[in-house]
């Protein structure tokens, strides 16, 4: 069965939104492996993010994900990692569609994109590399 990885980011958990979140993606179909609110460590967020190092936004966003626990999530189901993507919306909260995660409850609140509620596997490649850092 496909598996994608979830994280509800800490604007999402500081914003009690949490419960939201996953509640979209059950009622999407998807069913939840595993679940666990976690502080994460530099560590696990440039592993995450390793594909971003050196890029003008990599040090605030670990900055961010590091300000607050996040929940982190397996989800599984067929094609669950481009289902939770197209559930998600696209990267930026202002702009991502209505109906969407993202476009429903995000905006830009001053830090660019960072505080955009979710992360999802973008491939099930990833999605099993991301499972290994965050469900060790
Ligand atoms: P996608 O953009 O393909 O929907 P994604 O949301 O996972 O995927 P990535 O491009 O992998 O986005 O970037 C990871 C995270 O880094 C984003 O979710 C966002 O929080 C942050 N980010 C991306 N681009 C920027 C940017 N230009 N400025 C600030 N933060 C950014």
């Amino acid at each position: 069965i496909e598996r994608t990885l979830v994280l509800v980011k800490p604007d999402g958990v500081s914003r009690n939104l949490s419960g939201a979140v996953l509640a979209r993606i059950e009622a999407k179909g998807y069913t939840l492996a595993e679940l666990k609110k976690v502080d994460a460590t530099r560590e696990q967020l440039e592993q995450h993010y390793a594909e971003h190092a050196g890029k003008p936004f990599y040090e605030p966003l670990v900055e961010f994900m590091l300000s607050g626990p996040v929940v982190a999530a397996i989800f599984e189901g067929d094609r669950v990692v481009e289902g939770f993507r197209a559930l998600a919306g696209t990267t930026d909260p202002t702009t991502a569609a209505p109906g969407t995660i993202r476009g429903d409850f995000g905006r830009d609140w001053g830090l660019k994109v960072q505080q955009n509620l979710v992360h999802g596997s973008d491939s099930v490649e990833s999605a099993e590399r991301e499972i290994g850092i965050w469900f060790a």
